[in-house]
């Protein structure tokens, strides 16, 4: 008998994404008083266990790590992480190992909040650290020890946004070319609006919101431009950030934000994604209000993921 070896981790593209993903237009007031268009890019239906911009910015990341050998993937996220969800869900359908790195080392005694415990239910290894670990979760000492401890393993980025993956979501601005005039999509770290951006076509503008208040104003701006450094070789697109809509922070909500929600899937019989796409609607309405978007103009919400 030769030697046992495992499988191959598969292609992702086994996996069957639905790709382009849908477009939709919705006939919604704020918007119909103006004058003006309203789309839903729908990528929330792109895979059911990878939803919206977390398969396209894992999918190549998934590739690179296979293509390397690498049958163990560790990467990064804050207790409500979609993209710990998703490369715990991607382990599990192609394969790989998966260790999550926490934030929040209070969180090692309680009870896992659901979206841990899907992450746990799929095998991905937990492992929570402090705050100020978290911070300085990329560097040398700290992956050092990570390795001691987990073995060998290919790191993915937080959010899982790096070059690979801006390039990749720039084919979700190809998807859209034409399309609308603005396109708009929910921010964290910034990886999708980098891609978006560099692949809509000339004349059309991306505009992102973030869903953290930042520290810093212009530091997600400066993370957007350094991604597309990596990704593009400079800065591309016309492309800028409102800040306005962050309603308070991460996974924070406001009576004002629910209020707005709870109305729109009313009108559109649509469940909304509260910690990102909540905030991107709510958003685009108040702009729309405020006479941001010329009559007869076209604007794009890209959904990125589901409840
Ligand atoms: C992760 C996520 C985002 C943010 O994407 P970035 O590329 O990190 O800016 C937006 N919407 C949803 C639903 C997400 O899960």
């Amino acid at each position: 008998m030769g030697p046992v070896t495992s499988p191959v981790p598969p292609d992702p593209a086994t996996l069957q994404p639905c790709l382009p993903s849908p477009l939709q237009e919705i006939e919604d007031p704020p918007f119909a008083r103006r004058g003006v268009r309203l789309l839903l890019k729908r990528d929330d239906l792109i895979h059911p266990d990878l939803p919206g911009n977390k398969w396209r910015k894992l999918e190549p990341n998934l590739r690179a790590a296979a293509a390397a050998g690498a049958r163990a993937l560790l990467t990064f996220g804050g207790a409500y992480s979609n993209h710990l969800r998703a490369t715990a869900a991607a382990g599990r359908l192609l394969g790989f190992t998966t260790i999550g790195v926490v934030r929040g080392d209070e969180l090692a005694d309680a009870p896992l909040n659901p979206s841990l415990a899907r992450c746990a239910a799929d095998g991905m290894r937990l492992h929570f650290v402090d705050r100020g670990t978290y911070r300085r979760k990329t560097a040398p000492d700290v992956i050092a020890a990570l390795h001691d401890r987990f073995g060998a393993f290919q790191v993915i980025p937080e959010g899982g946004s790096n070059a690979l993956a801006a390039q990749s979501c720039s084919q979700l601005g190809r998807e859209l070319c034409r399309a609308a005039d603005t396109v708009a999509v929910a921010c964290g770290t910034g990886g999708t609006l980098a891609g978006l951006a560099a692949g809509l076509g000339l004349g059309q503008s991306a505009l992102g919101f973030p869903v953290l208040k930042g520290g810093s104003p212009h530091f997600l701006q400066e993370t957007v431009e350094e991604l597309q450094r990596a990704a593009f070789g400079g800065r591309c697109g016309d492309w800028r950030l409102d800040d306005r809509f962050h309603c308070g922070g991460y996974a924070r909500r406001t009576p004002e934000l629910d209020a707005f929600a709870d109305a729109f899937e009313d009108r559109h019989r649509l469940p909304l994604e509260r910690v990102y796409v909540a905030k991107l609607l709510l958003g685009l309405t108040t702009l729309a209000d405020e006479g941001a978007f010329p009559p007869g103009s076209t604007v794009a919400a890209v959904i990125t993921g589901s409840p």
